[in-house]
């Protein structure tokens, strides 16, 4: 059985979650490759070493180009903050590696283009993590909307908040650099697009509205020292999609009470659907004529809930979704599959959301090819 070597770079929240993931997919499913957890790296020298050995990887690395460089590295997992997935993903396609980097795929439309056009050159998998897109229950949804059971979709109206930067005293952080990351359309509001995408397919056409509501934060926690903060705290948008339906999203970091509120309703002339990440072992359905909303529960009958449990409604969490995000990138890898989110679509998520942030500061519509 072929050998693939994992190298993974960032040991905070996604890079554990990657680790579990990888550690997981060989437990929950049957695979074509066996895996080798080959190197870490974490720009913490100590870190690097500490979670190398705890999470099971052979060796660690500092520099993240020399874990690019090791002949013992195929894949090349990526969870530093947003700016650095450009120099580092270029640097591994350069290097003729498959690349799993975190959403979103760039800081900017041009870098993303340069991504999506070195991927194209090096003819590698590539992988985005728009993890959510992996719930057997949004497989469910989205093969009810393409089987046509909720009818003509007239309308998509999704929803992204979180309310982890919602205290105005809340410190600074990477996340709300323009340059580093983007703001709450770049950390929440690039899932629900790659969603609304997945499920409904081009956006023609957007019109929006973006706010920042907190100027300042403290440099870090309890300190009296502000930093001033140009990225968007909430963003609101119109959609018009190809198929003719309408939509609105909005994301926000302020909603108070909201922890992980990926959410969405799509009404279509036979019924409505509704989803929220924060139950995410559910659906809502209720169809024409019906006295209101049925709940739909995961369960074994859906493939990617039978690989962890046999029993209904024992639950999926959030890292069986990046189980699941792994287990399609191992799949593509072995050349038997080709579900995920690669750059090229990523890069159509980026230009959505690049779309809006110009529509947002013109207070325009704006045709999303144009930009
Ligand atoms: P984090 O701050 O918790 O972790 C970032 C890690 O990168 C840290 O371990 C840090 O030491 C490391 N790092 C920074 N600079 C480095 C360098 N030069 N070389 C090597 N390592 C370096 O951030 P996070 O919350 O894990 O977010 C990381 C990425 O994951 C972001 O792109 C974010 O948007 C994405 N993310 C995705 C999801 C999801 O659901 N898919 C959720 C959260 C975050």
């Amino acid at each position: 059985m072929r050998e693939l070597g994992i190298g993974l770079i960032g040991t905070g929240f996604m890079g554990r979650a990657h680790a579990l993931a990888f550690r997981n997919v060989s437990a929950a499913f049957e695979l074509p490759v066996s895996l080798r957890l080959a190197a870490l790296a974490d720009a913490d020298p100590q870190r690097a070493s500490q979670c190398a050995q705890a999470w099971g990887f052979a060796t660690a690395h500092s520099d993240w180009q020399k874990l690019i460089d090791d002949p013992a590295v195929n894949v090349v997992a990526i969870t530093t903050p947003n700016h650095l997935h450009f120099p580092m993903a270029m640097a591994a396609l350069a290097a003729g590696k498959a690349v799993y980097c975190e959403k979103p795929l760039a800081v900017s439309l041009e870098q993303a283009e340069q991504m999506h056009q070195a991927a194209k050159a090096a003819g590698v998998v590539t992988r985005v993590g728009y993890n959510y897109q992996h719930n057997p229950m949004i497989e469910w949804a989205r093969q009810m909307v393409r089987d046509g059971e909720l009818g003509q979709i007239i309308s998509f109206d999704g929803e992204f908040c979180e309310d982890f930067m919602a205290d105005g005293q809340a410190p600074w952080s990477w996340r709300c650099e323009a340059q580093h990351a983007g703001g709450a359309l770049a950390d929440l509001g690039s899932h629900l697009l790659a969603m609304a995408r997945y499920l409904l397919g081009d956006v023609q056409a957007v019109c929006a509205d973006s706010q920042t509501v907190h100027r300042q934060r403290p440099v870090q926690a309890g300190s009296a020292e502000l930093k001033p903060i140009v990225v968007d705290d909430h963003t609101q948008a119109l959609l018009r999609f190809a198929n003719g339906a309408r939509g609105t999203v909005s994301s926000s970091w302020l909603k108070h009470g909201y922890k992980n509120h990926l959410s969405f309703e799509i009404s279509g002339t036979l019924g409505t659907l509704k989803f929220d990440q924060e139950r995410l072992n559910e659906l809502q359905l209720c169809r024409a004529g019906q006295a209101g909303f049925q709940r739909l529960l995961a369960g074994p009958a859906l493939p990617g809930y039978a690989a962890f449990s046999p029993a209904p409604g024992h639950q999926l969490g959030y890292n069986e979704l990046k189980t699941l995000e792994v287990h399609a990138l191992i799949m593509a890898l072995a050349g038997e599959g080709q579900v995920g989110t690669d750059f090229a679509e990523a890069l159509a998520v980026e230009r959505l959301a690049a779309a809006i942030r110009v529509a947002a500061r013109e207070q325009r519509w704006v045709q999303v090819q144009s930009v």
